[in-house]
């Protein structure tokens, strides 16, 4: 009899897994794919929405054109998850599960600083580079901060990728000479665990002018004083404030017992929880990765991988390397390419590629492959 997998969230994770488990149980699995929105979006697309380079409604892959056989998908939002039973509740339905997948990505808790709601803004979900989107045309110039605001965080180039394109923007409008950009965070580097890469960024904000400051936390934001405070009393004062918010796991995963200091602890080597039968992967999992869509992907290889020595009884597959090549926008079209591995050593290590043009291309083509694997056209 064919196996019910439920994968919960159809991110850069679920989308991948159900895409590998269709192409390689078929008739062996039934696979739910279950996510509260109808549409995908890759992360990196969010910064084309900030700076105007296409509208949202063009970059959402719709789920409705998701045709991968033995894969069903719905459009739910989970309300709760045992782990102990494999048991799903979503708005409006129940699934019992013989093997369970989380892939729930992380979410953002903005009230955790402060200020930030009503003083600052921030690109990285899709209502917020609306409204930043919005707002840049009436900044006239002054300073600018782009502050990180929590350990954790998605796409650790991400924060300096928003600052080279806001420079580009600023350049374009004529405001730049008019204005300060200044990068800061906990982190005590750019991307801590890749010196090379490290150095680029520094570089690149040093041509630009981009300031960096790092092992700095914003903790509040005094909206009347336009002024950032950190922790230890001092602060920055600013015309634009843009946050990375704090990360966190979604409610429905606090609430089911599966996180342990944050986040869900897994074996890194096939993405196992604790619960027999339950595997949490991508940003909602603490996996010793950078929380990224490519090692996202790459751990639903090896999740993957597991199920199908599991359901056929050949043992377990190569374990997760956490490898994956990432991309950082440079500006005025230029994108380098990061090529980390987080488990395949004793230290985590990344490599540069470029920046280039023809990185730009590749990117590209990155994402179209990901559409046709994982949309099956
Ligand atoms: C500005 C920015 C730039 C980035 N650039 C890159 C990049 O260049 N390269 C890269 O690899 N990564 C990049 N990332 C990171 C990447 O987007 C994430 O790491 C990746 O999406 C994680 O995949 P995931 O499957 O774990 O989670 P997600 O892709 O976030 O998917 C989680 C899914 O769960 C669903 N969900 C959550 N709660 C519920 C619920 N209760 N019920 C039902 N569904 C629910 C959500 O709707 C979502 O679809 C970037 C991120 C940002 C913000």
């Amino acid at each position: 009899m064919s196996k019910h997998v439920v994968i919960l969230g159809a991110g850069f994770a679920g989308l991948e897994l159900a895409a590998r488990l269709s192409d390689s149980l078929p008739g062996e699995a039934q696979v739910t794919l279950i996510d509260q929105s109808d549409t995908f979006l890759f992360g990196y697309s969010k910064l084309d929405i900030t700076f105007g380079n296409a509208k949202a409604d063009d970059l959402h892959l719709h789920y409705r054109d998701l045709a991968k056989p033995g894969v069903a998908f719905r459009q739910e939002c989970v309300t709760s998850i045992d782990p102990e039973s494999r048991y799903v509740e979503t708005d409006s339905a129940s699934y019992d599960a013989d093997i369970l997948v989380v892939a729930l990505g992380a979410d953002y808790d903005p009230d955790a600083t402060p200020g930030f709601r009503e003083g600052g803004l921030e690109y990285y979900s899709v209502p917020g580079a609306e409204r930043l989107r919005d707002a840049l045309p009436s900044f006239e110039g002054g300073r600018v901060v782009i502050a990180v605001l929590g350990d954790v965080y998605k796409c650790p180039p991400a924060p300096f990728e928003g600052a080279f394109l806001l420079h580009d923007h600023l350049v374009r409008r004529g405001l730049r000479d008019g204005s300060e950009i200044r990068v800061m965070g906990p982190m005590e580097a750019p991307v801590p665990i890749a010196k090379e890469v490290t150095e680029a960024l520094l570089g690149g904000m040093a041509e630009r002018d981009i300031e960096f400051t790092g092992r700095t936390l914003v903790t509040r934001l005094d909206v009347d004083r336009k002024v950032a405070e950190f922790a230890d009393g001092d602060g920055v004062e600013y015309d634009l404030f843009i946050g990375i918010p704090r990360h966190r796991v979604p409610a429905v995963v606090e609430e089911s017992g599966l996180a342990v200091d944050g986040w869900v602890p897994v074996d890194t080597t096939n993405l196992a929880t604790r619960f027999p039968d339950v595997y949490a992967l991508g940003d909602v999992a603490a996996a010793k990765t950078a929380k990224a869509g490519v090692f996202a992907e790459g751990a639903a290889r090896a999740v993957a991988d597991d199920i199908i020595g599991k359901l056929r009884g050949t043992g377990p597959g190569a374990p997760f390397d956490g490898a994956g090549n990432c991309y950082i926008e440079f500006g005025a079209g230029r994108v380098g390419k990061v090529e980390a591995n987080f488990l395949g050593g004793p230290k985590p290590t990344g490599k540069l590629v470029g920046p280039s043009r023809e990185l730009a291309e590749e990117k590209a083509a990155f994402g179209s492959s990901r559409r046709e694997r994982w949309f099956g056209e």
